[in-house]
Order: C-alpha cells, then structure tokens, then sequence
C-alpha cells in the first residue's frame, strides 16, 4: 500500500503539518463514487519505497517521498525516461470543449484543458498529466521559483504547497490548435511568469 494510502488511513504516526489529500491518486473515489482530480499538485502520488518510510516521521517521509517522484518529473519534462533514460515520445492534446472554472471539466475530466502525454519506447513508464509536466524543469520556471524563496528541487514540508500552487495554479490560453501553440502564466507572490509553447513543444516566449 503506498506511503500516501496509509498515511490517510492514520497508519503513519502523524508528523507535523502533515496534509497529504491534494496529492491522492487520480482514480481515487470520492464520498459519492465519482473519480477525484487533484485541485493541487502534480498528478503522481509520490512513490513510496520500504527505505523511504524507515526511521523517518509521516513528514518527513512526505518530504523523500515528494522530492524522489519530483526527480522523475524533472527528468521526464527534460524528455528523458527518470526509468531507463530513453528519449520519450511526447504530445500533447487540448480540450475542444473545456469548462473547468471551479473543478474539473465535464468533458475531458481535467482541470486544465492543454494535456501533456510522454511515453518510453523502451520500458513501460508513461506520463499522463497537465502540461506543466513538460515545464517543470525549463530554466525560466525553476528561476521563477527560486527568485520567490522556493525550492523546485527539495522544498520543505512548510513550502511543498507554495511549490504545488506555483506548478498547478497556472492559467492557459491556447493560441492555435493546429499547429499547437499555447501561453501558460504562472503566479507567484503576485509576480507573473508566462511560457509560450509551440508546437515542437519547446518555448519560445517568455514574459515576467
Ligand atoms: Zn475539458
Ligand atoms: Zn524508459
């Protein structure tokens, strides 16, 4: 059972701080059966391994477990497998129909209507999520973090959330749909940060 599951079902000593629930797993049923989407953060539950939870609290096991899922995004964003170190197949699709102000989308089911997909050739490791998936590692974005005092690599459990909020708290605007092209604006602080995408998937513009 993963460290998350456990650690909502009280089976982890509770550390300080410990809130765990915006990271559960997608297909994680809510009170009326309907899937649950993640308001925040990255769409993985963080990996927990036996060594990860030894001689650790909840906390800081949150902490390991948050900063070794977070090396695998920022590989698979730099379009290298974190399991095997293939070159990944990367795309990318866009709601027709979004409408998700509040919560997620009636049509697609995300919170965000720009979707970034990689897969490995050669192993089974895939990625499904929003497209800040494919930014998380851009030089701009992780300038942007450590310029508003947060770690985009290892932050602490008192800042995991500001971290969270920058990566999922974004707005999109789609440009053109074919060929792609998409500007994503980041918040911080009330700073702002936009990253245009086109359709290589690469940035092209940057605006602070
Ligand atoms: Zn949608
Ligand atoms: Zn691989």
């Amino acid at each position: 059972m993963s460290l998350l599951r456990r650690a909502n079902r009280g089976e982890l000593p509770p550390g300080p701080g410990v809130e765990v629930l915006h990271r559960l797993p997608r297909t994680e049923p809510d009170p009326e059966g309907r899937p649950r989407r993640p308001r925040r953060g990255l769409p993985r539950e963080p990996p927990a391994a036996p060594a990860g939870v030894q001689g650790r609290t909840a906390s800081e096991a949150y902490e390991a477990a948050w900063t070794w899922a977070n090396l695998e995004f920022l590989a698979e964003a730099a379009g290298v497998c974190s399991r095997c170190s293939a070159a990944l197949s990367e795309s990318v699709t866009v709601c027709e129909s979004h409408t998700a102000e509040e919560d997620v989308c009636a049509a697609c089911g995300n919170r965000h209507a720009v979707q970034f997909s990689a897969d490995c050739p050669n192993c089974i490791n895939d990625l499904r999520g929003p497209f800040v998936l494919k930014l998380v590692s851009h030089t701009e974005l992780l300038a942007f973090l450590t310029a508003h005092g947060l770690n985009p690599v290892a932050p602490s459990r008192d800042s995991v959330a500001a971290v969270d909020a920058v990566h999922m708290d974004y707005e999109e605007e789609v440009c053109s749909r074919e060929p792609f092209e998409a500007r994503f604006t980041f918040s911080a602080d009330g700073d702002t940060l936009s990253l245009t995408v086109d359709d290589d998937l690469q940035v092209v513009d940057v605006e602070r």
